[in-house]
């Protein structure tokens, strides 16, 4: 436009920001009554052990229930709540629904570990390990129940800081996945820095594994090293048989993904559980 040609570009009104802006507004006013207002919905989706067929473990992945928009999510809101400041109370929310379902799991004698996604955000706040220790206390729910995934790319925007928080949530008995593994560009020698216990396979790996000698290369190598430093590997997106047989083959820990189930309103996990008839065992591979 002109204006650009005339080197004004920064003094322009531009109409579609300007909405975009409003939009922004009215959506970070509605998120923040929806965190309130109980709008938010924890969704479960399970993880399996390959060498046994158990249901190991959840991991809760939030929804907004919106009032005109219906089901979003994370995707359309995760981003607004880290830019608005929301994260906080919406990570606390999560945290506290959670420990809620593992209160009522425990009263009825059955129960499996349920993991949180914390956002970089969350990696700020000192005292996010005070308050899981009181909440879990006030439900009487002991340590190792509540877990937290956080993403290799959260953890590389800060190791430093990063290292310390994850070093006091595992000291205060969080066991710890780092989420997303093999997109975040840390080293796989800096893996050994990290004080977690799982590492989740990217489910963009997992995808092209079949197709590419690269996915397939880099699984593989991943899960060698996760075995020799001790820890366990978590498939993600296994969508098929094959995937699931693949990666029982290459000695993957656990696995997760539509093949097993889709995320489900945490209601429906018990039953869901009870239901479940794990996937044939792979074939031991011939070689
Ligand atoms: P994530 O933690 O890596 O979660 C895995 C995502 O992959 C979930 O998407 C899940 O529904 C989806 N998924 C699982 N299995 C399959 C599969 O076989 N195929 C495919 N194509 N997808 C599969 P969802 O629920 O939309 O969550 C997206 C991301 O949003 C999560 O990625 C996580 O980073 C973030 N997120 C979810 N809940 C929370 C939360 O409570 N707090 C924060 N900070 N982030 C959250
Ligand atoms: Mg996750
Ligand atoms: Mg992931
Ligand atoms: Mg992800």
């Amino acid at each position: 436009n002109q204006a650009k040609k005339r080197g004004l570009s920064h003094v322009v009104f531009d109409p579609g920001e300007a909405h975009a802006q409003a939009d922004r507004l009215v959506m970070m006013g509605e998120l923040r009554r929806a965190i309130e207002g109980g709008e938010l919905r924890v969704y479960l989706q399970p993880k399996v052990e390959f060498a046994t067929g158990r249901v190991s473990g959840a991991e809760a992945l939030v929804r907004w229930n919106h009032s005109r928009l219906g089901l979003l999510a994370p995707a359309m809101f995760i981003g607004l709540a880290e830019h608005t400041g929301l994260i906080r109370p919406l990570t606390e929310w999560v945290i506290g629904a959670t420990l809620d379902l593992l209160q009522s799991w425990h009263a009825r004698g059955c129960a499996v570990p349920i993991a949180v996604n914390l956002s970089a955000r969350s990696l700020h706040d000192e005292s996010l390990l005070d308050k899981i220790r009181l909440w879990q206390a006030a439900r009487g729910i002991g340590p190792g129940w509540l877990e937290v995934e956080i993403t290799e790319s959260s953890v590389m925007e800060d190791p430093e800081l990063a290292l310390g928080i994850l070093h006091s949530l595992h000291a205060g008995g969080i066991p710890l996945y780092i989420d997303d593994f093999g997109t975040g560009y840390s080293s796989l020698n800096y893996l050994q820095k990290l004080p977690v216990d799982y590492i989740k396979i990217d489910q963009s790996f997992v995808a092209n594994m079949s197709r590419s000698k690269d996915s397939a290369m880099i699984v593989r190598s991943t899960i060698d090293l996760v075995r020799d430093l001790g820890r366990k590997t978590v498939a993600e997106g296994i969508e098929t048989q094959e995937h699931w047989e693949q990666l029982s083959r290459l000695g993957c820990d656990y696995a997760q993904g539509y093949f097993i189930a889709k995320p489900m309103p945490a209601e429906a996990f018990q039953e869901w559980v009870e239901n479940f008839i794990p996937p044939v065992p792979a074939t031991e591979s011939a070689h």
